[in-house]
């Protein structure tokens, strides 16, 4: 049996944005009234560029830190790569608004593009896959995506079936 579940993020016409964008992807509020925000941080173009799982992991990892530095004082709870490997899936606490995330992904790429010395957290204590890493790599693609300008964008449906 197919889940029962609706998955709001497959309603999303891939076809019709312009990366790289961020964009409000959900609204959750708890039953104590927190509300936790999703937002695609979307990198390359769907369905014509991704990146390959080096330097994808290496920005994951780079991006874990400096993420949350250029949030602050939102809180991000989590920022995951997406399995199609065109960008990340961001999770925080509270509601900031796009343009405050899109400026703080501008700030933290950049700082991928410049990071220096060690991968932070790049070792078989602390990595699933500590060996499968690209300085080089996530350096240049976070450059590439930056050269591009960051959008926000906004969520086209693809039209409902059924
Ligand atoms: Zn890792």
């Amino acid at each position: 049996m197919p889940p029962t579940t609706r998955v709001t993020s497959f309603d999303l016409d891939h076809t019709a944005v312009r990366a790289p964008y961020v964009r409000e992807a959900g609204r959750y509020v708890g039953a104590l009234g927190d509300v936790v925000t999703k937002y695609d941080l979307r990198l390359t173009q769907p369905n014509v560029q991704e990146i390959p799982t080096a330097p994808l992991h290496t920005i994951e990892h780079l991006l874990a830190g400096y993420l949350r530095d250029h949030l602050a004082p939102a809180t991000l709870v989590d920022a995951s790569p997406m399995g199609c490997r065109t960008g990340f899936y961001l999770t925080l606490l509270g509601e900031p608004g796009a343009e405050d995330v899109l400026h703080a992904a501008e700030r933290a790429l950049a700082s991928v593009r410049d990071h220096e010395g060690e991968i932070p957290g790049c070792s078989p204590e602390r990595c699933g896959n500590w060996r499968d890493h690209s300085l080089p790599g996530a350096k240049a693609w976070a450059g590439d995506v930056l050269a591009q300008g960051f959008i926000v964008q906004e969520t086209i449906e693809l039209p409902t079936s059924g």
